[in-house]
């Protein structure tokens, strides 16, 4: 176990003013408390004001996507993209089992069941290769919607997510969804500044949604948004977040259940101050990945790196130990000397609400899921 000590070392050195450190703080290090006083000065902290249409418009800008629209949160963004595609009553929706507990609990908002298909060991997200074995075994088409043989319900939409910002092979997805009439959503939550062949994850699918939750690379306090690139659905997606109103000067008339999903302006204050420091975020992390790839190699344990043809944003750093056994002492090791780490999350399918869901075979999630631990990688601040 002493073995680790250097590692531990390493880590504090790297954080001197964070004891313990943390597996992932915010930085304010820009126009956050003057947007915020803007803010608070304008009256307009609730849910419409000039920081919410700014961040909208440089986010859409940011990741090359015709529209963005802010919400609550990520988890609010996934429920609503989930309708936009059409995701109803009894439908299915295709989803990794290793992922972050949202994903998972978006489709069941819709009344929906998820159904589990294997990640790439080189990716930690959805497998290309198994969800095509799986559809072809499983699934048939009918009256250009995708059946799934062994329960006779639709399968709507696939919902593959980027797992710590490292992109999955989301071109082979979309050619697959394509070719099963599935309607492809992206849970990009994890993966802002994250790129699969040059193009920004989130905007491969008809819609992706990202996260600002008070952990993630950029943040709001709480929040998220919805890209797109379909006039209609953004329309829709603004539509449905408030609270589906007819224009009218004084009357209040709604034509469809709303949500009220918006982000309250002062979030979007403080986000837009964040969205200003997004590259430099994403430099330093490039450079702590650097870092954390040299020291792992001289301790012959296995980091993660970016998969093939992307550039991830490295939001959360990992490393994967040789087993169980390792993965357990590597996290008693560090934790109990003021190095925050954490095993990556249990399978959804294991969980009580999930373990009766249709699966394929999980050998590459199971295999991660015993091995994966994540590591500090808060930005480095000098
Ligand atoms: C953070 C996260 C979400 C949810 O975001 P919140 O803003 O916390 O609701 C959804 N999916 C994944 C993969 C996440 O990591």
């Amino acid at each position: 176990m002493s073995e680790y000590f250097e590692i531990i070392d390493f880590i504090k050195s790297i954080y001197p003013d964070e004891n313990p450190v943390p597996l992932h703080a915010p930085r304010f290090l820009g126009n956050e408390k003057k947007y915020l006083n803007e803010c608070v000065d304008s009256t307009f902290v609730s849910s419409v004001g000039a920081f919410v249409d700014l961040f909208e418009k440089e986010f859409a800008k940011y990741v090359g996507a015709k529209y963005a629209v802010a919400v609550v949160n990520g988890t609010a963004a996934l429920h609503v993209v989930l309708k936009l595609a059409g995701v109803q009553n009894d439908d299915e929706v295709i989803t990794q089992p290793l992922t972050f507990i949202a994903t998972v609990n978006s489709i069941t908002y819709c009344g929906a069941r998820p159904v589990f298909i294997d990640v790439d060991t080189e990716t930690m997200g959805l497998s290309p290769d198994a969800l095509q074995k799986f559809l072809l075994n499983n699934c048939r088409i009918e009256n250009k919607t995708c059946i799934n043989k062994s329960t006779g319900k639709k399968i709507k939409a696939c919902l593959p997510m980027h797992t710590f910002g490292h992109p999955v092979r989301i071109d082979r997805i979309k050619d697959i969804c394509d070719e099963w009439n599935i309607t492809l959503v992206e849970d990009a939550a994890e993966s802002l500044g994250s790129y699969y062949n040059n193009n920004h994850t989130g905007t491969f699918g008809k819609v992706g949604i990202f996260s600002f939750n008070g952990n993630k690379i950029i943040t709001s306090g709480g929040g998220g948004a919805i890209v797109t690139n379909d006039e209609l659905l953004a329309k829709k997606a603004k539509y449905i977040t408030t609270t589906a109103k007819i224009p009218h000067k004084w009357e209040f008339v709604h034509d469809e259940v709303g949500y009220n999903y918006r982000m309250p302006n002062i979030n979007a204050a403080l986000l837009c101050a964040q969205l200003e420091n997004l590259e430099k975020f994403l430099e330093s992390k490039r450079k702590l990945a650097g870092l954390y790839s040299k020291l792992f190699r001289s301790h012959n344990m296995k980091f993660f790196n970016e998969p093939a043809n992307a550039k991830s944003n490295y939001w959360l750093n990992s490393v994967i130990l040789n087993d169980r056994i390792r993965r357990d002492e590597f996290l008693e090791s560090t934790n109990n000397n003021g190095v925050m780490t954490r095993p990556i999350w249990k399978l959804m399918n294991k969980l009580e609400m999930f373990k009766d869901c249709q699966a394929g075979e999980l050998k590459n999630a199971l295999w991660l899921a015993e091995r994966v631990v994540n590591i500090p990688s808060s930005v480095i601040v000098k």
